[in-house]
């Protein structure tokens, strides 16, 4: 930063010489996110100041927020769920764990072994081996030690492996719905039980499922219908198309939330449950304005257009003879295919194209996001065809 500053025109070119440089979702089949919905950014730029950290001083976007919180409840089978928008499903994911394990630490079992003098064991949670990183994370923030469940063939979390790993200090299991690397959905109807039977809480993180199974023509039991499941992490900035930083946390019970309370003496407010202090009221108008101009016939529309779109992509890549590692529940692929590393890196540098790679299976993997049409589709495969060619 200079003494003086520079001129406004000096200022957007430099914006706009680095925006040239971002690349565009025109070419991007690796995200999960996506341009937002028209109305998303007109309302992101009405709310631009709007700080839900201290919501007594913006109470119509506290209003909004409230909104959007049942409309989420209702889609997810729980109306009076109770939580807050995140930053996303990082931010969800740590804070539905940390309730649990703050819960764990008040219960009155491990109160007693604590004043026993007792060394107390370390609370663990069980996930899928699937699992987004933001769970290594989790576990490093909240000094929890993460289990990871194996896989079964189909890329669900293996039941046998889950019940295995699950103690007397497991505070609380974790569901996948919609997993990172290949859109695929666990065995929730089981896990919940499980929960139930253990006591257990079980989160289901939807942060990109939470958008699209609701609008699919098949039912996925993934929400709160199933009585075990205590907590879902679902992301507007995601397949809601709404603007970043938009997530949302929600609790079955109001004392999971309570379990996350700070107080917040020289604010408006004399308490806070969220992770962040200072929070995008832009982000929440957002939210509210997509969701509720789409509505669910809008939603459905999006989906079942990504849908066709990847049905059109496996169809061409099998005329290849390139054929999925599974066969997608969302618009989620994951690739078979030989020297995947390689292939993706020329796709880069040859092309121009960004994909990415799944660990374990290995394989390229496309998410088939709103910004995806036919044409990028046949542009796309008829690049990597050039590359496994030569
Ligand atoms: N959970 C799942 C299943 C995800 O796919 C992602 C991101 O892709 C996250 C959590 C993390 O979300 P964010 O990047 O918004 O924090």
């Amino acid at each position: 930063m200079n003494e003086t500053g520079l001129s406004e025109e000096e200022i957007r070119k430099i914006l706009n010489d680095s925006k040239g440089k971002d690349l565009k979702y025109e070419r991007v089949l690796s995200s999960m996110c996506t341009y937002p919905h028209k109305i998303a950014i007109e309302a992101h730029m009405q709310f631009i100041e709007s700080n839900m950290g201290d919501f007594g001083l913006f109470r119509g976007t506290y209003n909004l927020e409230k909104e959007i919180l049942s409309s989420i409840g209702d889609l997810l089978h729980k109306t009076n769920a109770v939580g807050y928008m995140t930053t996303g499903g990082t931010e969800s994911n740590i804070q539905a764990i940390r309730s649990m394990r703050n819960l764990f630490l008040q219960s009155p079992e491990y109160q007693k072994s604590a004043s026993n003098g007792q060394k107390c064991a370390r609370p663990n949670l069980v996930v899928p081996d699937s699992a987004h990183f933001s769970f290594d994370k989790v576990s490093d923030i909240l000094d929890v030690e993460l289990r990871k469940a194996s896989l079964d063939d189909e890329l669900k979390v293996s039941v046998e492996s889950v019940k295995s790993l699950i103690d007397e200090n497991t505070i609380g299991l974790v569901a996948i719905a919609g997993s990172t690397e290949f859109g695929q959905v666990d065995p929730i109807k089981t896990l919940s039980d499980i929960a139930l039977e253990k006591n257990i809480f079980l989160h289901v993180d939807a942060a990109f499922g939470g958008f699209v199974l609701p609008f699919m023509e098949k039912n996925y039991e993934f929400d709160f219908k199933l009585p075990g499941v205590t907590s879902i992490a679902i992301d507007p900035h995601k397949m809601g198309l709404s603007t970043i930083p938009a997530g949302v946390l929600l609790f079955r019970d109001s004392h999971q939330l309570e379990s996350l309370k700070a107080d917040t003496p020289y604010l408006t407010v004399s308490t806070q449950y969220t992770l962040t202090g200072t929070r995008s009221g832009a982000a929440v108008a957002a939210t509210y304005a997509v969701m509720n101009y789409l509505g669910k016939a809008g939603y459905r529309k999006t989906v079942s257009r990504c849908m066709e779109l990847t049905d059109y992509l496996l169809d061409k890549l099998a005329e290849m003879d390139i054929h999925p590692l599974i066969k997608p529940v969302m618009n989620v692929v994951a690739l078979e295919v030989p020297k995947c590393d390689i292939v993706r890196s020329r796709l880069a540098k040859e092309f121009n194209w960004q994909v990415s790679i799944t660990q374990n299976p290995h394989g390229l993997r496309l998410v088939i996001m709103p910004h995806v049409s036919f044409e990028m589709i046949d542009s796309f495969v008829s690049d990597l065809k050039k590359v496994l060619d030569t």
